[in-house]
């Protein structure tokens, strides 16, 4: 594995912060290219001789992409690369359809006029998608800022950590551009955004519910498709 297209300027002072930033940066593009298999051993010796750096940042870098849950970490003080596949994807839907019900139930009570205008960004940005990636990441953006909304930075951190592998899975966000999947995607979120503005507490609430679900379901037919005897995981009910 080569993380390693332009190694850092050997003459250049770089504080211990940036040495660590710029390792996360290498190491967690690598990661979500999908270029390595879950369960690759990362090395750091290896990744310390490649980034030109000692392995103090190496680790530092590995422990905060352990804590996003795009590294394991080993018995052994190792890293192996995680698990970014659909089945890690739908596990990490299951706790959304938990969490952002009552994120859209807190931001509903306590979003600003500021929030808003982020949440109507989010959606114009996602109308004006050129393509899968970009709208994918203007739909992250519109559930991040409805996190905001809620103004709990705990909440926001949590929701953050599991749509970061997601982000990761942008190929897998493809199979939705081809189906009608934007336009009711954008629909939805146009219609969470209004119940925040106008304080409709438990409609802002249900309306996520079903929108976090009906993506669940959305990953889950797709994965389930050639299986004989489906059994999707019920999240629903534990959502509402
Ligand atoms: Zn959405």
């Amino acid at each position: 594995m080569n993380i390693v297209s332009n190694p850092p300027d050997g003459d250049q002072h770089i504080h211990i912060d940036s040495v660590v930033d710029l390792a996360y940066g290498r190491i967690r593009a690598v990661v979500l290219s999908g270029e390595l298999a879950p369960g690759t051993k990362l090395r750091q010796v290896e990744l310390a001789e490649q980034l030109g750096i000692s392995r103090t940042p190496v680790r530092e870098a590995l422990l905060r992409l352990a804590a996003e849950g795009l590294v394991e970490p080993l018995a052994n003080r190792g890293f192996r690369v995680a698990d970014l596949g659909i089945d890690a994807v739908l596990r990490r839907l299951e706790v959304r359809a938990i969490l952002e019900p009552r994120i859209a139930r807190l931001a509903a009570k306590r979003r600003t006029e500021r929030d808003l205008e982020n949440l109507n960004a989010a959606i114009v940005r996602e109308k004006q998608a050129a393509n899968g990636v970009a709208a994918h990441d203007a739909s992250r953006e519109f559930h991040v800022a409805l996190a905001r909304a809620a103004h709990n930075d705990e909440l926001l951190r949590v929701l953050e950590s599991l749509w970061l592998v997601e982000v990761g899975r942008r190929l897998l966000s493809r199979r939705w551009v081809v189906s009608e999947w934007p336009a009711e995607d954008i629909e939805d979120h146009r219609a969470i955004m209004d119940a925040v503005a106008d304080q409709r507490v438990e409609e802002a609430e249900r309306l996520v519910a079903e929108h976090v679900s009906s993506a669940v379901d959305h990953w889950d037919s797709d994965h389930y498709v050639s299986e004989s005897d489906p059994v999707p995981p019920d999240v629903t009910d534990d959502a509402r």
